[in-house]
């Protein structure tokens, strides 16, 4: 007869084998080693605390149903406390940088971003945001400039770089002309469904100017833009990278403004249903949403979880050093576990897409 801590090891065993951060059966669809798309998120600003908010508020979110999840140490390499430049160069190069460098290490050397080696190897690739996309998390992504005020040259950047869908605001800094030249469809205000995947590059942008309306008076703009996204880029047999960012999380923490965070989280949140959707559906998707710091070092200091309210505190107006968590789902979540420096996020993605 076995003992029972034998059995109990066993039955460990049984489980590791099993617990692949599928969630069970609610993959459908074929499994894959490698995933062929990979869809990252970053909400800026958005600690544990602002997800607990937000899920009190909202009766629950769609980052609940992740099974895989991880912390991340957010670090730059010449302060503790991260800005959103060095922590989206982080994600995008593996490389910690000094706050304010945009795709930069902190030699001030330009470092191939993943989008730009997904799109080296023939992949399709889309950014999103709820800000200008010359803002530093989107432009860590495709720009090489010593300061995340440089608008003006972190969309020149953007030329030439192939990327195959764009939705968020900052047209004053670009060139229509050279868009069109750079074979885009360019396109403001509400987005055209037969524009998308009608074989052109496409540029959505969501009006004039250089900024974004907060999330009630935007509408559903984000979800849209996610999935209007995914059908664009999804046609390419080698795959596709798409950045998704909830960007204005961090303003309202910045603003010490509890109500204007938890809205943009919610709205963030459904963008993160229409990812887990289609990758659900596709089976061949990793989908990762994490942030790059937290914002306000806000606390919780009461709540309600029938009347759906939380009593809020702010330690400040800007970045906290805490970890942030990482979830992911799909082939390959299971290395977004553990504890992390926020480089290992670009490195997992790099082995993953095979880059
Ligand atoms: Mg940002
Ligand atoms: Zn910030």
């Amino acid at each position: 007869m076995k003992k029972p801590h034998t059995v109990y090891i066993h039955l460990i065993v049984v489980c590791l084998l099993f617990s692949n951060c599928y969630g069970g059966a609610r993959i459908i669809g074929k499994k894959a080693e490698r995933p062929l798309n990979i869809i990252l998120m970053i909400g800026d600003g958005m600690g544990l605390a602002q997800i607990s908010a937000a899920a009190v508020v909202n009766g629950g979110l769609s980052l609940e149903l992740f099974e895989c999840i991880g912390l991340v140490k957010t670090s730059s390499s010449d302060d503790y406390i991260t800005d959103s430049a060095a922590g989206a160069t982080a994600y995008s190069t593996g490389q910690k940088t000094y706050n304010g460098a945009i795709g930069l290490g902190p030699d001030s050397a330009a470092l191939k971003t993943i989008l730009e080696l997904a799109e080296a190897r023939g992949m399709a690739t889309g950014l999103i945001a709820t800000c200008s996309v010359t803002h530093a998390t989107p432009a860590a992504f495709y720009a090489h400039q010593k300061s995340r005020e440089m608008h003006l040259e972190i969309a020149g950047d953007f030329y030439g770089k192939g990327i195959d869908f764009v939705a968020g605001s900052g047209k004053p800094f670009f060139s229509t002309e050279r868009l069109i030249q750079d074979g885009y469809r360019v396109h403001t205000g509400q987005i055209s469904p037969e524009y998308v995947n009608a074989g052109k590059k496409l540029f959505w942008f969501y009006n004039d100017s250089t900024d974004l309306p907060r999330a009630p008076e935007r509408g559903n703009w984000l979800m849209t833009a996610s999935v209007q996204g995914i059908k664009h880029l999804s046609n390419n047999k080698k795959g596709f990278f798409m950045m998704v960012e909830g960007s204005q999380i961090d303003w309202g923490g910045h603003d010490n403004n509890a109500a204007y965070t938890v809205n943009e989280l919610i709205d963030f949140d459904k963008a993160v249903k229409a990812a887990l959707d289609f990758a659900m559906q596709d089976g061949n998707t990793l989908v990762i949403v994490t942030a790059d710091h937290e914002t306000g070092g806000l606390s919780l200091n009461g709540g309600n979880l029938k009347n759906k309210t939380v009593e809020t505190h702010y330690a400040s107006t800007h970045h906290s050093g805490i970890m942030v968590p990482v979830y992911a789902f799909g082939p390959g979540a299971n290395l977004f576990t553990g504890t992390m420096e926020n480089t290992k996020l670009f490195s997992n993605m790099k082995q993953l897409l095979g880059l």
